[in-house]
């Protein structure tokens, strides 16, 4: 446990604005030079291209504020696209929490929401024109076929038998495909480029599947759908997107990104790759994730455990915290792995400024005053945020019986215990300095279940001190007047830093979850409402769950004060 004070050793460092986006990087730079040569007429334009068939997570959070951060310091525009050209992994479900997500961090596509989808009669007309020209074949081998024919990274691929077609033919043959006549996985369209080629992206790729899949906008109009490479780069020209950002593992899909568009001689956008979010302790993976949902490791995509936006919101991140840890991680043409810790300081540093502090019990032990008035009650002042005055103080009771963490008591005390123990003094957080003079122990266990204590009148916090000091402070609560709460604390969801080999579902946490019941909570947070953040007192910082109602409050601990497991590198 923390003392007070702790979290803002761990936030330290002079006050920075939450977004500090102005941060250089290798993209920017390309930018500068394009604004500077005029390569784009001065128009700075990217977009966010999710695949709806997943939550986003943390790394795709990366993306959003590079992508949408970029419009916004260059005046340029950021288009949201969905990335819809697969219909067997996709759903409405995710296209609603991805659209929500973005805009709970904070950004804004305007009028700018577009789906691949929307272009699939374009696409289809200028695969007709590829075709046209001799830069596309119907081709009858079947998926196990194409692979064989590829090649391999040493070995060059051999011709498809049907890579001669006649014009004619394939187009009679595609608009075929298009109409149903064929079924599924019998013929695809592709690209004729070189089976020889070193990048075998460039071997006469896959442009168009016949697939019957009923898609979540276009029903069954098509049984023919556009492969990723085909619909991207063409989408990104449609919408006259100049930078199109992704990441590093499409490096070798750049040249035909650029042949395609090339070869339709169309506006062409400029493919810039960085190195993705990878983060210690986490697996980021769609498939991933959804295997957690679905083997029920998780209670759903938003569990507070999950790096999705949903679940670190539902935990208790704020959207500043995640765009402050995007700008800090920065952007990098290498692959990295950025510690967990770091984000998790991102969020301490953003809730020390702004979390209102209250007094919560989560493991109650009952204190009892014996000097103090059986029916007394006073009203103390409490400070709503000592980085923030301007919050100023609320009222707190106080009475004879109180509730403190049962941690906060030894009955035998290590060496240095500066809380309470037998024939000890503490002060009472904005109260008084209490001495404990005996205990009550469970006759049966022999635990004790009860503090007797005596208080110092003339000591009450914010009078003039009578000169005695105590070393040790710990909170409290009213026992007649707190509220119950349940109480989530949460661990890595991974046992190790690396949870990324073929055993990962092994290294799933079996501690990643406590759940406390009967905590005990300052009275004035009876009406909380659901994501409203707070800092316990010594504990950490919470945030109200989703499930809390009044009544039936719940829980969940966002972060401790203070890291207790990783050194942070200030940048
Ligand atoms: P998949 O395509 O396998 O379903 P994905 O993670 O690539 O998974 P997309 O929906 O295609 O998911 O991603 C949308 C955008 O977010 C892409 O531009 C992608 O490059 C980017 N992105 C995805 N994961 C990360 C990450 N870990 N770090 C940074 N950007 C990411
Ligand atoms: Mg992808």
């Amino acid at each position: 446990m923390t003392k007070p004070g702790a979290e803002h050793a761990a936030a330290g460092g002079a006050p920075e604005s939450p977004d500090r986006s102005e941060h250089k990087n290798f993209i920017r730079d390309i930018i500068d030079q394009d604004l500077k040569t005029g390569k784009f007429a001065g128009r700075v334009h990217t977009r966010f291209p999710p695949e709806p068939n997943g939550y986003l997570h943390i790394g795709h959070a990366k993306s959003i504020c590079l992508n949408f951060g970029l419009a916004r310091d260059y005046k340029g525009l950021c288009n949201l696209r969905f990335d819809d050209t697969n219909p067997a992994r996709e759903e409405v479900e995710y296209v609603e929490s991805i659209m929500n997500d973005v805009r709970w961090l904070g950004f804004d596509w305007g009028d700018r929401l577009f789906y691949a989808s929307d272009y699939f009669e374009q696409l289809f007309q200028f695969a007709l024109r590829l075709i046209g020209t001799g830069k596309a074949y119907v081709c009858d081998l079947d998926a196990d076929q194409v692979r064989e024919f590829r090649g391999t990274l040493t070995e060059p691929g051999k011709d498809s038998p049907f890579r001669g077609r006649p014009v004619e033919e394939n187009l009679d043959l595609f608009r075929r495909m298009r109409n149903g006549e064929f079924p599924d996985g019998s013929r695809t369209l592709r690209a004729k480029i070189d089976m020889a080629s070193p990048n075998l992206n460039m071997r006469d790729p896959v442009m168009y599947r016949i697939l019957r899949a009923t898609h979540h906008r276009t029903g069954d109009t098509w049984c023919i759908y556009p492969m990723y490479d085909w619909a991207h780069g063409q989408c990104d020209s449609i919408e006259t997107v100049t930078h199109s950002i992704c990441t590093l593992e499409f490096t070798d899909h750049r040249p035909l990104y650029d042949w395609f568009l090339d070869a339709l001689g169309i506006y062409r956008s400029q493919q810039i790759e960085f190195a993705r979010l990878n983060l210690t302790y986490t697996v980021m993976s769609k498939r991933k994730l959804l295997q957690l949902v679905q083997d029920g490791r998780v209670t759903g995509w938003d569990d507070a455990r999950m790096p999705t936006i949903s679940g670190l919101r539902r935990r208790g991140y704020t959207p500043e915290a995640i765009r402050n840890f995007a700008d800090r991680i920065g952007v990098a043409r290498n692959e990295s792995t950025s510690d967990v810790a770091l984000l998790e300081d991102c969020l301490r540093d953003d809730l020390n400024k702004r979390a209102p502090r209250v007094m919560a019990v989560l493991r109650p032990l009952r204190l009892v005053i014996e000097n103090y008035d059986d029916a007394g009650l006073e009203e103390l002042d409490a400070v709503n945020n000592p980085e923030d005055h301007s919050k100023g103080v609320r009222k707190v009771p106080f009475s004879r019986v109180l509730y403190i963490e049962r941690d906060d008591f030894r009955e035998n005390p290590p060496k240095k215990y500066f809380r309470l123990s037998p024939g000890g003094e503490v002060r009472l957080r904005y109260a008084y300095i209490i001495k404990c003079v005996r205990v009550v122990k469970d006759k049966a266990t022999g635990e004790v279940i009860e503090v007797r204590c005596t208080y110092d009148p003339g000591s009450k916090s914010g009078m003039q001190q009578s000169g005695r000091r105590v070393k040790g402070t710990i909170h409290w609560v009213s026992a007649a007047h707190a509220l119950e709460a349940e109480v989530r604390l949460y661990d890595r969801l991974f046992t190790v830093e690396d949870p990324g080999g073929e055993n990962w579902k092994e290294l799933v946490s079996p501690h990643s979850l406590e759940v406390l019941k009967g905590c005990k909570v300052e009275p004035g947070l009876a009406r909380v409402q659901a994501q409203d953040r707070m800092q316990f007192e010594r504990l950490g910082y919470f945030c109200v769950d989703d499930e809390s109602r009044e009544g039936a409050l719940v829980f969940n601990r966002a972060v401790t004060l203070r890291d207790s497991w990783a050194k942070i590198e200030r940048q």
